[in-house]
């Protein structure tokens, strides 16, 4: 097949914010379907996905969206996604692919699984690539380039179905990796879902601050807190969804790190410099692989896609 062969007849994408949006310009680019359909719940978003052009067809009711569809990817927060998958299976057909682009990925199964008719595949994937910005003009197509692909289809799961997933990903510009959904769940709460909550604590200990010491806090931000505030602008409803459906995985990782947090702070209460300077050492040394592995990057819409 050459890489233009269109992978799809057609493609239903449930949701086009900014994950929706940016699949939709990659499928167009890259030519991966012959028809996208299109469903979001509001009238607004809809209408900015029809001038943005980003499908063939357009609806309000999922059902209809994916129709006839061979491929249907939920692109919504994870808190819709049982009701999504209730309202669009009387649509789908047999031998269709499900799949979607959520954060976290145990969940998916008790959400979506019960609600699909027998004949469909279900292959859970996290495209681990995103920003802090939300909705439909937010997207852009090169967003997953050089990122990691997560798939978690359980045991028993088509193998066709599993490798024309990976083959539309990997056309996207993605690396992939397959695992287990509960050990997906377990490493992205420690290297996603753990900094986005320290984040998002720190930046709220600054927006406690009496307003004078706010403002100097703003003023010299490049200080260190500069990186904390982008990650702390992302989309609270998608953090919410990730923190009540990975508890305990987050829950885990929150307890050991408030334990290193206390530890931390005995030491320097107690003033045990070379405690102090062997934990900040370690460190260094993890800073060194993610720059090994090419992961020291962050992702910035360019000037010439819509
Ligand atoms: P987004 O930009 O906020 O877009 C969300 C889309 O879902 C919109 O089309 C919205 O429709 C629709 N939606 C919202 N609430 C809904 C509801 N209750 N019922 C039905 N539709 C609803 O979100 P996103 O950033 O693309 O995130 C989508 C998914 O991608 C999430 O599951 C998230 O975990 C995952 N993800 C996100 C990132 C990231 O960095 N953002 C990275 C990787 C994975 P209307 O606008 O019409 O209301």
């Amino acid at each position: 097949m050459s890489n233009m062969e269109p992978l799809f007849t057609r493609i239903a994408l449930i949701g086009i914010g900014l994950l929706g949006s940016s699949l939709a310009r990659a499928i167009n680019k890259y030519g991966l379907s012959e028809h996208t359909s299109i469903y979001t719940r509001s009238p607004a978003t809809l209408e900015k996905a029809r001038d943005l052009k980003l499908g063939d067809s357009y609806h309000r009711d999922p059902a209809e969206a994916v129709k006839d569809a061979d491929f249907v990817v939920i692109c919504t927060p994870m808190g819709a996604y049982t009701s999504v998958a209730q309202a669009m299976s009387p649509g789908l057909k047999a031998g269709v692919i499900v799949s979607d682009v959520g954060s976290t990925k145990q969940s998916v199964f008790g959400d979506v699984s019960p609600h699909l008719p027998d004949g469909v595949h279900l292959v859970p994937a996290h495209p681990v690539a995103g920003t802090a910005e939300s909705g439909p003009e937010s997207g852009y197509a090169k967003l997953f380039e050089g990122h990691w692909c997560i798939l978690t289809p359980s045991d028993d799961t088509d193998t066709v179905a599993i490798t024309k997933v990976k083959t539309l990903w990997k056309r996207c510009g993605m690396m992939i990796e397959t695992m287990d959904a509960a050990h997906h769940d377990h490493v992205l709460a420690i290297t996603s879902h753990l900094p986005q909550l320290i984040s998002y604590t720190i930046v709220g200990t600054v927006a406690d601050l009496q307003d004078d010491l706010k403002s100097e806090v703003t003023k010299f931000a490049a200080g260190g807190l500069r990186d904390f505030t982008r990650i702390a602008a992302s989309d609270p409803i998608m953090w919410r969804d990730v923190c009540l459906k990975n508890k305990d995985a987050v829950l885990d990782v929150l307890g050991r790190f408030t334990e290193d947090l206390t530890a931390l702070q005995r030491a320097i209460r107690r003033g045990q410099s070379d405690v102090l300077e062997d934990s900040f050492n370690r460190t260094r040394e993890i800073r060194r692989r993610v720059i090994e592995a090419k992961q020291d990057f962050i992702d910035v819409k360019p000037n010439d896609e819509n």
